[in-house]
């Protein structure tokens, strides 16, 4: 079977791989490419090598095995059943696992990262990592679950009354996600902050009630809220000067998601805004299974959709070339391999 291999850094491969065995057999039918994929590419995030890579899947199960009729997240599994991956690995047995936090643990990781993952034709995947997705769940909408998968893990512990402003600063796809499912939980509000016009047209058409430039960010807080501030403030863009602007938003008593990852280097916080305004602060990683079940069926209720997210469908062998010339503001919302 073919499958995308990181050989060194810099130098990614599609080649033939004997096929996988064990736990359930799935035909990947679409991987897609975020941030990750590419700091695994480039080396900015070091993997053992080879490497597998993609951990945004989605595909039909070829061969349930022993696990065929069993209860997987949000339906049965059954040969031909069509299925979410879920890309967390865990080890179900340190303190961690224990404590109901398994999308932590310590022995564990992330598939196509710490492990091999399934930007390829196969792939062996534990039933229990695995969620059902409807037949009549939208192509675009299926590809973008595991993204909304963590977009739900951020959002599951942020209170949204109908009475509150939220604001997303990042238009990226997980910000116009976030987007989405603030309007989903009933914020009176939402305000999509970003520097391309075309994200922010796109974040309007999929419920922003305003949009602005992260300049124009601060005045428009302070009108759409009598200058109180807003109460939930989503950060998807992973800067430093991106959070600073986020917790600047923010409101007295207000909840600020760090959503996007900076990786490496340090950067002061103002501690005294966050004192002042007695903010939470909160930093999700990863997801829950639950949380995958729910993007399940947000996509299902046609609550949350990633139809105008999806800007390219290319065949897995097109890989090395899309990830090697990849660069920012190249434009590119969710990028998917159909292996
Ligand atoms: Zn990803
Ligand atoms: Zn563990």
């Amino acid at each position: 079977m073919r499958a995308a291999v990181l050989e060194e850094p810099g130098r990614l491969v599609v080649r033939d791989l004997p096929r996988p065995s064990g736990s359930v057999l799935v035909h990947v039918d679409q991987a897609g490419v975020c941030g990750t994929d590419r700091k695994v590419v480039d080396g900015t995030t070091p993997v053992s090598l080879p490497r597998v890579i993609g951990h945004e899947l989605v595909g039909r199960v070829l061969e349930a095995g022993d696990a065929a009729g069993a209860e997987a997240g949000s339906g049965q599994l059954r040969s031909g059943a069509r299925v979410l991956v879920d890309p967390s690995v865990s080890c179900g047995r340190c303190a961690t696992c224990r404590r109901g936090q398994e999308h932590l643990c310590p022995n564990g990781g992330l598939m196509g990262r710490e492990v091999d993952g399934g930007m390829a034709e196969l792939i062996a995947v534990p039933a229990d990592r695995l969620h059902v997705v409807p037949d009549d769940v939208d192509v675009d909408d299926a590809a973008l679950l595991q993204v909304l998968g963590t977009c739900v893990h951020a959002q599951w512990q942020v209170h949204v009354l109908p009475v509150d402003h939220a604001v997303v600063v990042g238009l990226g796809v997980a910000g116009l996600l976030h987007v989405q499912l603030l309007r989903a939980r009933g914020a009176a509000s939402v305000l999509g902050v970003g520097r391309s016009a075309s994200t922010r047209e796109l974040a309007a058409s999929l419920g922003a009630t305003a949009t602005c430039t992260p300049e124009e960010a601060p005045a428009a807080v302070a009108e759409l809220t009598g200058g109180a501030g807003a109460q939930v403030v989503i950060e998807a863009a992973g800067t430093g000067p991106t959070v600073d602007l986020a917790v600047d938003l923010a409101g007295l008593g207000a909840t600020v998601v760090v959503f996007g990852t900076i990786v490496g280097g340090r950067h002061a916080l103002g501690f005294y805004e966050l004192y002042r305004k007695e903010l939470r602060l909160l930093n999700p990683r990863a997801a829950r299974g639950r949380d995958y079940d729910d993007a399940v069926a947000l996509v299902a209720s046609g609550q949350v959709s990633g139809r105008s997210l999806v800007s390219e469908r290319l065949p897995l062998s097109k890989a090395p070339e899309v990830l090697a010339g990849w660069h920012g503001g190249s434009g590119r919302l969710k990028v998917v391999f159909e292996p």
